[in-house]
């Protein structure tokens, strides 16, 4: 078949006419049974592309190049075989029967941020992102919207509501993997996690069954969807979340010379450790730059947070740290909600990146803060503009109050979560990339020693060794439950998946 007449074919129904729901299957004639995994014969492609209310995207067709590649450019190479673009609900049922008939690995991609990649594949991938329709119930209290719904879009249509999602400051993550590994934001300490409001998901099985879960209805599979990962157990196409009014906050800002880090970070995670819910705070710092000397010039640290109350309240709770840590600039306000949200909108990294994470119980000590300065001088630079560094966010609060097996999200005790990051772009050469992801292992590594052994699954790292334990903990046999009975062919399956 040329290139040509695949376009024509591809748009299901437009072209050849929509087959009735659920018939798309009436056969290969024996011909993907005989395919080698990987090698879909273009007969079988073309009965997929008439079964979808969506589109099929395969590589000679145009706009390939705009589906085919992931957030993180890092893993550019893993290209998928045919994209579907899901158009309903039903989409993504014919997309995993077609795929258990073909025997292609098939990975779902709602906001596509997995840090480790994991939803790129080069089998079928199974795109939510026209899902994404958010419906408000302003009576109900609630919202309910599609699996492919992004952060922007979920403030802008709660925004004329006041009614907020605890969400995280990135406008282009997905609910999907947000909700589905814990979700957290600057609102978490006060509101929870985005999986804690979660009242309701609809999840299609690899059976292709469509199953509506809640506290009621497949109660084990709503408690996997609350922490258990993304990608694991089936692909969601709706969620429905408890919403909280909202109207003004406190925003603030603070910034320090390199020099006084260990101060900064020393003032603020003491004053985080016994602040009350209302009070959010990521202190961070790094640098960016190619060259020595730009690395050290570039070097930043600062504070950043939310506060539900008045900006004369928080300057009194951060009054410690305006005292002993002295920042050299100070920005505390009065913000609506939402001017909060944009306030703190960023979409860093960018291009290609690693991150890695660990919970950690008690503040990171003045050796830690050293470590992580020294490392920031060892950097081996790259040609990211986003650049390197560390993240130290306040956890407990309203995460804190939720028991630790009550959802699959386990990490309800630490204190704090840390979060260690290197990114490059496509010029740097293979020796710098290795240098960089040495530098990020080595000081996460150093890191470590002060954690308690926890990672966050939605700061999802490929290097990591022991991740069942890191992520899941005490609630992994859970998980390997559910699994075996909601997948237990292990059809979606990753390299740090669930298995039965
Ligand atoms: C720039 C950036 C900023 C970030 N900021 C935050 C933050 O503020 N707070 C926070 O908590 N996290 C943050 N993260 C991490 C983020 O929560 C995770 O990367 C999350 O998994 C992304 O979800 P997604 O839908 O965008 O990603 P995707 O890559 O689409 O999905 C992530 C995983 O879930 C699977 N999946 C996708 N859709 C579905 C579905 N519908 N059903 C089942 N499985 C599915 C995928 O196959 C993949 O394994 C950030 C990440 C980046 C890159």
């Amino acid at each position: 078949m040329t290139a040509v007449s695949r376009r024509r074919v591809l748009r299901g129904g437009a072209a050849v006419g929509a087959t009735a729901a659920g018939s798309a299957f009436t056969g290969f004639g024996g011909l993907v049974h005989a395919a080698p995994r990987g090698t879909v014969p273009d007969i079988a492609w073309d009965e997929l592309a008439r079964g979808l209310d969506g589109t099929l995207i395969r590589p000679e067709d145009d706009g390939y190049n705009e589906w085919g590649h992931p957030q993180n450019l890092r893993y550019d190479a893993r290209r998928p075989a045919g994209v579907v673009v899901c158009h309903t609900a039903r989409d993504v049922r014919t997309a995993i029967l077609w795929a258990q008939r073909t025997g292609i690995h098939l990975v779902a991609r709602s906001g596509g941020h997995s840090y480790g990649g994991y939803s790129a594949t080069r089998g079928l991938l199974v795109d939510l992102g026209q899902l994404n329709d958010v419906r408000p119930d302003r009576e109900a209290g609630t919202v309910t919207m599609g699996a492919g719904a992004r952060n922007s879009g979920i403030y802008s249509a709660l925004q004329p509501h006041n009614l907020a999602v605890s969400a995280g400051r990135c406008p282009t993550v997905g609910i999907s993997g947000l909700t589905l590994g814990g979700g957290f934001g600057f609102s978490s300490r006060q509101l929870g996690l985005t999986a804690d409001a979660l009242a309701c998901t609809r999840v299609v099985t690899a059976a292709g069954n469509s199953l509506v879960c809640d506290e009621r209805r497949h109660p084990d599979l709503f408690w996997a969807c609350r922490g258990g990962g993304g990608g694991n157990f089936g692909i969601n196409t709706e969620f429905t979340f408890r919403t909280t009014p909202v109207d003004t906050v406190a925003i603030y800002q603070l910034d320090w010379d390199w020099r006084d880090t260990t101060a900064a970070f020393a003032a603020v995670q003491a004053l985080a450790a016994g602040a009350p819910n209302a009070f959010s705070c990521r202190i961070g710092g790094g640098s960016a730059g190619r060259t020595r000397p730009e690395i050290r010039a570039a070097r930043k640290v600062s504070a950043l947070g939310q506060f539900f109350g008045s900006a004369d309240d928080l300057r009194d709770l951060l009054a410690p740290v305006l005292r002993t840590a002295r920042p050299k600039r100070v920005l505390i306000e009065n913000q609506t909600f939402w001017q909060a949200k944009d306030f703190f909108y960023h979409s860093v990294p960018s291009d290609r990146y690693a991150v890695t994470s660990s919970y950690l119980d008690r503040p990171l000590p003045e050796r830690g803060v050293e470590t992580f300065m020294e490392a920031v001088d060892d950097w081996p630079g790259s040609s990211n503009p986003d650049g390197a560094g560390i993240a130290v966010f306040a956890w407990g609060g309203a995460i804190g109050e939720v028991a630790p097996r009550q959802t699959a999200f386990i990490h309800r005790t630490a204190g704090f979560l840390l979060a260690c990051q290197t990114t490059w772009a496509e010029q740097d050469d293979a020796a710098l990339v290795a240098a960089n992801l040495r530098w990020l292992r080595g000081l996460s590594r150093d890191l470590d020693a002060y954690g308690n052994g926890q990672a966050y699954q939605n700061f999802i790292d490929p290097g990591l060794r022991d991740w069942r334990r890191a992520y899941y903990g005490a609630n992994y046999p859970r998980l390997t439950e559910v699994k075996r009975r909601y997948d237990p062919g292990d059809f979606f399956h990753f390299a740090q998946g669930v298995t039965g």
